[in-house]
């Protein structure tokens, strides 16, 4: 049986109504007969409200609260992604990124993953669960938790791909895939079907906001082979490999 991880970003998840979406789009694709491993971004710009409130409190919050603060958005988005699937009579069960054990180092808001266990989660896919992990969070070997940096979801769905040995890691987003131009400022802009890793590698360091730039070569280190596309339709985006 297949196995896929797919990510979901924060405007896929911004209100109850759209995590029920995507909570059906799940169960879909494991009516397909894949074994599913969701990851999931904080809802809308909870982040950034997060932020701001921290900031309001002191301007010069401490990095090790504040990771606490942070990482709360994503657990959020995944408690209630995985009571959804319950709603629809899906067995699901949720994770945060420190209760699957993702091993980070110490660099609170930069923090890097070193290390994943990934014995629970191969243990509810085998019970016939749908797993929901929190993205973006980890913790140190002494239980501290920590961030991975802005838009690190993606790091975490690529990690656990890696880690998992999935066939597919999906980049589900308000993307639909990757463009020759950004379609907003280009009407002609294309989008591609295929691009190898280097050719992603040089996009997202020239800024383009599809998938981060590390979670590319994470992929490129293990072979994780990518699919970005739009989380609201099931057109085909891109594939990086
Ligand atoms: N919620 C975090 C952020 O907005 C992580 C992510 O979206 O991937 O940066
Ligand atoms: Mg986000």
């Amino acid at each position: 049986m297949s196995l896929v991880v797919q990510k979901y970003g924060g405007s896929s998840l911004s209100c109850p109504e759209r995590i029920k979406a995507i909570a059906e789009r799940i169960v879909g694709v494991k009516k397909k007969g894949k074994k599913v491993v969701a990851v999931v971004s904080a809802m809308g710009d909870t982040t950034d409200k997060l932020l701001n409130l921290a900031h309001q409190v002191n301007p010069y919050p401490p990095k090790r609260e504040l990771d606490l603060l942070l990482s709360s958005g994503e657990m959020v988005s995944c408690a209630l992604l995985t009571m959804a699937l319950h709603g629809l009579g899906e067995s699901a069960i949720a994770f945060s990124g420190p209760q699957v054990r993702i091993i980070t180092d110490e660099a609170h808001t930069r923090a890097r993953i070193q290390k994943i266990e990934t014995r629970r989660i191969l243990e509810e896919l085998k019970k016939g669960k749908i797993v929901v992990v929190a993205g973006y969070q980890g913790a140190t070997l002494k239980n501290d938790i920590t961030t991975l940096g802005r838009g690190g979801s993606d790091i975490t769905a690529v990690a656990l791909a890696a880690a998992l040995k999935a066939d597919l890691c999906e980049i589900c987003s308000d993307v639909e895939g990757v463009y020759t131009a950004d379609p907003q400022i280009v009407p002609q802009a294309r989008k591609l079907p295929r691009i190898s890793y280097e050719e992603m590698l040089e996009l997202a360091s020239g800024g383009a906001q599809v998938i981060h730039l590390r979670a590319v070569e994470i992929a490129k280190k293990y072979g994780v082979r990518l699919h970005t596309r739009s989380s609201f339709n099931q057109k085909e985006g891109t594939i990086i490999d």
